[in-house]
């Protein structure tokens, strides 16, 4: 069999034909497999959904219990059959719950890795590479430009500047899903244990990774009761949106910060007014792209969602097939 006979590209997303399922899917449909719970991957509205307890999980939280007809927990590791399709979830290490999705049929092996990265990440299980024929990577980050530092050197860029600023508020934009828990994990990995001062958009998503055993230290709602020097010297977390709005005027003589991989490019800093860029991503960089495709040893790549055509380059000059996979409707929630 060929390979796009058993995943291809469909306006609704990757598709399975003998499976009949839809892995990570923008449209709503019968059965979908989803990687994780970023919005761009994780909808709502489809009659069936397989994916790990933790995602189900957080798109109960996000979209309410009945985001889906149905609903089936995928044990990382173990082979569920659908329709004589082999499925199978394997770790990711992008955000809680996140797993790649292999996909083996008449001695076929495609593994949909969604979004990943292979950097430590205390707030999630670490990536796994899976022997396959088909690689499916994201390339978010995929241009040699994009090599992050280590987070624990950004993180110490934060502390520096919170112990710089006393009567300063330090405001870390961070996306509600994965990198905002990180974030506050590497605060407290590197010793830092006063109470953070968290946006409510963050809450429920923040006490959920605790109850799976991310400790976060102490979280506090960041609401202005107290008046503004309650703020003074305090770090605070938030969705990037919430840096625009009224929200974020309470606090003292703020220190706009923004943890992302998009801060490799100053420019960008700059026009998002953030004084403080935090190059945090929770993508592969081009070296861990790269040596994950080298690792997975597989004969095809399939580069989605992102820089395709220098991944695509690179594989060829590698003696590796590679070829874009045109999906639309991603658009990183969780860089
Ligand atoms: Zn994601």
């Amino acid at each position: 069999m060929r390979a796009s006979d058993l995943l291809h590209p469909r306006p609704e997303g990757l598709y399975c034909p003998p499976g009949d399922f839809f892995i990570d899917p923008v449209r709503p449909v019968n059965r979908a497999l989803i990687t994780h719970g970023h919005s761009d991957h994780a909808r709502s509205g489809h009659r069936s959904v397989l994916a790990t307890r933790q995602t189900l999980d957080i798109m109960g939280l996000r979209y309410g219990e009945d985001f889906a007809g149905a609903t089936q927990p995928a044990r990382l590791g173990e082979t569920i059959v659908i329709n004589g399709v082999s499925v199978s979830f394997h770790p990711a290490g992008h955000v809680l719950g996140s797993a790649q999705i292999s996909v083996e049929h008449q001695g076929m092996r495609i593994v949909a890795s969604g979004d990943y990265k292979r950097r430590k990440d205390a707030t999630c299980a670490p990536f796994e590479p899976i022997q396959c024929d088909v690689f499916i990577t994201e390339a978010t980050f995929g241009l040699p430009v994009f090599r992050h530092p280590p987070d624990t050197d950004e993180i110490a860029r934060l502390l520096k500047s919170a112990a710089q600023f006393p009567e300063r508020s330090h405001l870390v934009g961070a996306y509600a899903l994965g990198k905002a828990q990180r974030v506050m994990r590497l605060l407290r990995d590197a010793g830092y244990d006063r109470p953070l001062y968290i946006h409510g958009a963050l809450a429920r998503l923040s006490e959920y990774y605790q109850s799976q055993g991310v400790d976060l230290g102490m979280l506090e709602p960041a609401t202005v009761e107290g008046g503004k020097q309650d703020f003074a010297g305090a770090i605070v977390v938030g969705p990037p949106s919430a840096f625009a709005d009224r929200w974020a005027r309470r606090f003292p003589d703020p220190i706009s910060c923004f943890a992302s991989g998009w801060m490799r490019i100053r420019q960008r800093a700059k026009q998002g007014g953030v004084e403080l860029p935090l190059i945090i991503s929770d993508h592969a960089d081009w070296d861990e792209l790269t040596a994950t495709i080298k690792e997975t040893g597989a004969e095809e790549i399939w580069v989605t969602h992102g820089r395709e055509e220098a991944l695509v380059r690179w594989c060829e000059l590698e003696g590796i097939a590679a070829r874009p996979l045109h999906l639309v409707g991603y658009e990183d929630e969780g860089d």
